[in-house]
């Protein structure tokens, strides 16, 4: 299995050792043609608006937009999360539009107002998730069909599913816990569906 980690800005390197971890091959992938082959593909966190524009440029987009809806899994952290959204509120990035969520934009404050929490997420299993926040993302609406996999004690939705895309506001790719980036390996080999 080959998984992509889209590598024009952000946490790509984490994602990578992330799966490196789990035995899985993982490769940077700047330019289109480094899709080809991919068994999935990680949208990382980082700025989104610098993210779409670097996707633009590269002719990233329309190539990204439609191998997700050929079927290829994809799962985006934080900023990733804001390009799969179908709606963003917050000031403009654009987005690939793919997933049914509405997400908001810096939705916890500023740099300063970035927080590290334990979450459940029943689908990984019992154990908390430590969930570490910077500039968030929220996700203000889920269409039918997403599934909610995590929540603040306050009900603020803070990780989905939709099919064969997976989001988190947050960035698991910096902690050591690898069951969210399993999770995505099991989606891709179509064991949780
Ligand atoms: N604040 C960033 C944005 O709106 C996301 C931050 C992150 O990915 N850690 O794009």
């Amino acid at each position: 299995m080959k998984i992509g980690v889209l590598a024009s800005q952000g946490a790509f390197i984490e994602h990578i050792t992330a799966l490196k971890k789990l035995d899985i091959d993982a490769l940077p992938v700047r330019l289109p043609g480094e899709l080809k082959g991919v068994d999935g593909l990680i949208l990382p966190g980082g700025e989104s608006t610098t993210i779409s524009k670097l996707m633009k440029a590269y002719d990233l987009m329309q190539n990204v937009a439609a191998l997700t809806r050929d079927g290829m899994p994809l799962f985006g952290t934080c900023a990733g999360m804001i390009m799969m959204a179908k709606k963003i509120s917050g000031n403009g990035a654009v987005s690939l539009g793919l997933m049914d969520i509405a997400v908001k934009r810096n939705a916890f404050g500023r740099q300063v107002d970035s927080f590290e929490v334990d979450v459940d997420v029943p689908a990984l299993g019992k154990a908390p998730f430590h969930a570490v926040f910077i500039r968030a993302p929220l996700i203000e609406q889920c269409e039918k069909g997403v599934e909610v996999l995590a929540k603040l004690k306050d009900n603020t939705i803070i990780a989905a599913r939709q099919g064969k895309m997976l989001v988190t506001a947050f960035h698991p790719e910096l902690t050591n816990d690898l069951r969210f980036h399993r999770y995505f390996v099991d989606i891709i080999k179509g064991k949780n569906n």
